[in-house]
């Protein structure tokens, strides 16, 4: 069976495991957990960054920064992940979805403005599959109506926008080293902070709402409960085998370039590509390779070629299901149609990829998409 993520070991990840239980702290904020915060900070200049125990962890520390209250609205996309709207609802924000762009699962930015009311607070983003959602649109939007600018960049690590590693453009941004993401320890996260002034609070709010972090740089003798907060630090053992992952990041990225590449020449089989679709890229986007998606023609073809996969092996995989009509959301949402993304539900199929596929299993894979769709035509 070909899977459709496997977790790789890339470097020291389980030598540093063993030194961090050596050195008798495993709880979190300790030496491994300082060594990550410095390689993301000098690898993408973020001004700050604090390991979490998730990315969802991360979201939910930027939704405590910015002090959401019951009634603000906040923007995002409906085609994400859960996290990414439970974050702020946790604080009582209404939810305002936007739609996928016609063509990419990536939110129309163009769609944004008209729902911004006196109540908006903030606009998320979400970079889907790493490719860059179009920053410069929602910028201006930012500095227009005085709004915070959030990146849900869980999936864009190392990938660019114009130039800028996604993450470093919002006020803040999170990440997520889940097991299925590029570079992963089980279960992890980051928040970053790019605007100062979130900086000295973003420390309280990780530690509990107390100035521990502080006080472990020795600057105060004793620590306090200062401000609301939770526990959003990873132990070190997490830390630890995340900076086995980070020493090695070059080389994750060169690999996960080269299958990607693999397939895109690969699939370009078909009569002018009429039997599916792959992403396009987006506008100033330098994408990290995290995902390999086709767009069938309908769902039922989808769930065919699924079927088609799983019966030689191959495990192929739908992604997200719409937020503003699931069970939870439906009765809350104002009802606008949002179909670019229901497309994006029923049509879009993710192949395996991850660091230790090989090129033979990647042309068994795309070999039998082939078998699929000639046999069909
Ligand atoms: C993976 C992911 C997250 C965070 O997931 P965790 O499992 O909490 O690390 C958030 N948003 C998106 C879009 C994701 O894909």
């Amino acid at each position: 069976m070909i899977p459709f993520n496997k977790p790789s070991i890339v470097g020291r990840e389980l030598a540093y495991m063993q030194a961090a239980v050596e050195t008798g702290k495993i709880s979190g904020n300790g030496v491994f957990t300082g060594q990550c915060h410095h390689f993301f900070e000098q690898h993408f200049g973020f001004y700050k960054s604090l390991l979490t125990h998730s990315g969802t962890g991360a979201l939910e520390m930027a939704a405590l920064l910015l002090n959401i209250q019951p009634g603000d609205e906040v923007i995002m996309p409906t085609y994400t992940f859960v996290s990414t709207a439970n974050a702020f609802l946790l604080r009582g924000a209404h939810i305002v979805f936007v739609d996928s762009a016609p063509d990419h699962p990536n939110m129309d930015v163009h769609a944004i403005e008209p729902l911004i009311t006196e109540r908006t607070k903030c606009i998320v983003v979400m970079h889907y599959g790493g490719y860059a959602v179009d920053m410069q649109v929602v910028l201006d939007l930012s500095v227009r109506y005085r709004l915070f600018i959030i990146e849900d960049a869980a999936h864009g690590i190392g990938a660019r926008y114009n130039g800028l590693p996604l993450g470093s453009i919002g006020h803040l941004a999170a990440f997520s080293f889940h097991e299925t993401k590029n570079v992963q320890c089980g279960e992890g996260g980051m928040l970053v902070v790019n605007d100062e002034r979130f900086s000295h609070r973003a420390e309280v709010v990780w530690e509990k709402g107390t100035n521990r972090a502080a006080f472990a740089r020795k600057e105060t003798d004793t620590y306090h409960w200062i401000d609301i907060g939770s526990s959003f630090l990873p132990s070190e053992l997490t830390a630890a085998y995340l900076l086995g992952q980070t020493e090695h990041f070059e080389s994750i990225c060169l690999r996960r370039r080269a299958i990607w590449e693999q397939y895109s020449a690969n699939l370009q089989f078909g009569p002018a590509n009429s039997w599916f679709t792959l992403l396009p890229e987006t506008p100033g986007s330098v994408h990290n390779h995290h995902i390999v998606a086709i767009i069938c023609r309908s769902a039922s073809e989808r769930e065919s070629l699924i079927r088609h996969l799983d019966s030689l092996g191959i495990m192929a995989v739908s992604h997200y299901r719409c937020l503003h009509d699931s069970p939870y959301y439906k009765g809350r949402h104002d009802g606008r149609k949002l179909s670019n993304a229901k497309h994006f539900e029923d049509c879009l199929l993710r192949l395996p990829i991850y660091h230790d596929l090989t090129e033979a299993q990647v042309e068994e894979i795309t070999k039998a998409i082939y078998s699929f769709y000639s046999r069909k035509s």
